[in-house]
């Protein structure tokens, strides 16, 4: 199937690693340019290694997406060097698990800047390409959004307000049209969910535990799965007549009955 991706240029947040290296390199796959936006830490350093050994259609811009002018000048580097953007994905972010006890009004500020305000500024900076594109927005949200934790009050109102500005951007974008989605993952090792695993006092039992709870085949969902969910919904070919659509992908554990696990 073409997705009509080739040498249309993706943007993806926190795109080295987890989730959005996996995106990026589905981008990759259609043929796409792909621009990284993220830190540069440990774990991206080996993908950056490929990228450069295979000479990847893939660029990487260091920001911390906590800070917006950081997101400004990100966007502002991608229309310099490529002049277009046709697709946004919004991925960046950690369950950093600011709670009502143990948080405090600061903490969850800083939260919804590490979560979500970003998600608001990457859109609104790329937005005059985009138009130009009539291209698409896919937010990478989380369950969180739609069923709670517990001890994480910044994070869930961070994947909430993800959800609904996914619905608020497809109405107000419909006249340029652009597309606004959102991908729902639950449960995907990347690192992040790694060291939180590894921050349990016994890893293996309680990734069973959480496994044995997946309906459809008792395993994680791979970052290859929210990856062809995303590219899927970036294409305009595929995809060109849906909008404001939250894409659970995770096995069926978020809306399955639990007698099922
Ligand atoms: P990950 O393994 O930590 O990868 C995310 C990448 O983005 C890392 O390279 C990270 O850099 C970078 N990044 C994060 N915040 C950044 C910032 N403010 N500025 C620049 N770079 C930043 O995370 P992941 O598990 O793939 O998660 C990706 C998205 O999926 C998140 O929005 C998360 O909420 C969502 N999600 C994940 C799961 C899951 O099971 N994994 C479930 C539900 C939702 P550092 O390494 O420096 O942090």
């Amino acid at each position: 199937m073409d997705l009509g991706l080739r040498d249309r240029v993706i943007l993806v947040t926190g795109g080295g690693a987890g989730i959005g290296e996996a995106v990026t390199r589905a981008c990759l796959a259609e043929g796409a340019t792909v621009v990284v936006i993220s830190r540069r830490s440990q774990n991206v350093q080996n993908f950056l290694a490929e990228m450069a050994a295979t000479n990847a259609a893939c660029d990487f811009f260091e920001a911390d997406l906590e800070d917006p002018e950081a997101c400004r000048a990100a966007v502002e580097s991608v229309a310099a060097r490529h002049r277009r953007i046709d697709g946004l994905v919004n991925n960046a972010g950690a369950n950093d698990g600011i709670g009502l006890e143990g948080g405090d009004p600061g903490r969850f500020l800083t939260s919804l800047k590490r979560n979500l305000v970003h998600y608001y500024a990457m859109a609104h900076y790329a937005l005059p390409l985009l138009k130009e594109s009539r291209g698409s927005i896919v937010n990478i949200s989380s369950k969180v959004a739609l069923t709670g934790q517990g001890g994480t009050s910044a994070y869930a109102a961070a994947k909430g307000a993800q959800l609904a500005l996914t619905r608020e951007w497809a109405a107000e974008l419909l006249p340029f049209g652009i597309r606004v989605n959102s991908v729902l993952p639950a449960e995907v090792m990347t690192p992040l969910y790694r060291r939180w695993l590894d921050s349990t006092d016994d890893p293996e039992t309680t990734l069973r535990h959480i496994t044995d709870r997946i309906p459809l085949g008792r395993r994680m969902t791979e970052g290859a799965e929210i990856a062809a969910m995303t590219v899927f919904l970036l294409s305009s070919a595929k995809s060109g007549h849906t909008t404001a659509q939250h894409m659970v992908v995770d096995g069926g554990y978020t809306h399955l009955d639990r007698s099922l696990t």
